[in-house]
């Protein structure tokens, strides 16, 4: 196997082992929400503000118990793979530099460029107790029962929950990719970076446009991942790679369609370049391709 195709199979790899992360989260939230759901009810209703204060804090209380664990055990698991990447990326490009190697704090360790993993969690729990408040309340303003609302709660926090196990998925890669980028930016011996993004049907066009792009300065090339659960990755050296735009076109119409959608397709059939689709990174939406059309 040669040093490319190395790096595809381990960062192939450090997808699925996203999984384990994504599992726990869930029962995580699983548990916690069977611990709260009981606890609510027992209680039927909420007569009085002091009835709402009492189990708002109870929820509280509890949401931030789970939440303490969720972090201690993404905390450990962070600090274990960016020991064991910083290990594989410094083995992988044998270079001068595994002396000092500053392990990157988590709390400042970008998650997709855009947000910490201290961040994510912290909103993912906010937005949990702001769905259990809201039905707290409303059973306290409205004087309904709690039984009453309990669907409503369930769809909101199914939506929260999933949301945070995919994004918790993108954790281990979205972790082991920064690591190799922060110990592959101090190695000055790489003249050069490449873009590589899986080429099948679920690449999108803002990852398929960086497709083979290079980067003389690390600090120049867009965040990697690029988005939640992203599978492209940063090659330290020049790679020849087809252009996303060339492997688009060898593909048959029905791939194309399932790619672009029907109103993209139907423009890229009638002669717009897909290229034209996505700009700096960013997927356009219709209106933005229509405006720059005319
Ligand atoms: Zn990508």
């Amino acid at each position: 196997m040669d040093r490319f195709d190395e790096f595809a199979k381990h960062y192939i790899d450090l997808e699925f082992s996203g999984n384990t992360v994504s599992e726990y989260m869930s029962d995580m939230l699983n548990d916690m929400e069977n611990d709260i759901n009981d606890y609510i009810s027992d209680e039927k209703s909420v007569p009085t503000k002091n009835a709402y204060n009492r189990i708002t804090d109870y929820i509280n209380k509890s949401i931030s118990d789970y939440s303490d664990k969720v972090k201690e055990y993404i905390n450990k698991i962070v600090n274990k793979t960016i020991k064991m990447e910083d290990k594989w990326i410094t083995g992988m490009l044998s270079a001068s530099i595994a002396a000092d190697i500053i392990i990157p704090k988590i709390n400042f360790m970008p998650f997709n460029g855009k947000i910490t993993i201290g961040k994510f969690l912290d909103d993912a729990f906010a937005s949990i107790y702001t769905s259990y408040d809201t039905t707290i309340r409303t059973a306290y303003m409205f004087k309904s029962q709690l039984s009453s609302l309990t669907d409503t709660l369930k769809n909101r926090n199914n939506n929260i929950n999933s949301r945070a196990s995919q994004t918790s998925q993108g954790i281990i890669p979205s972790v082991a990719k920064n690591t190799d980028r922060y110990v592959m930016a101090r190695d000055k011996s790489i003249k050069m970076w490449t873009w590589i993004s899986m080429l099948d049907i679920a690449t999108c066009i803002s990852c398929g446009d960086l497709s083979g792009t290079t980067y003389t300065d690390l600090s120049n090339a867009p965040p990697c991942p690029l988005h939640d659960r992203c599978r492209c990755y940063l090659y330290p050296d020049k790679a020849s790679q087809p252009s996303y735009y060339e492997w688009f076109e060898k593909q048959d119409d029905s791939y194309k369609y399932k790619i672009l959608g029907k109103t993209r397709y139907n423009l890229y059939k009638s002669g717009s370049k897909v290229k034209n689709f996505v700009n700096n990174g960013k997927k356009l939406t219709l209106e933005e391709i229509f405006s720059k059309k005319t």
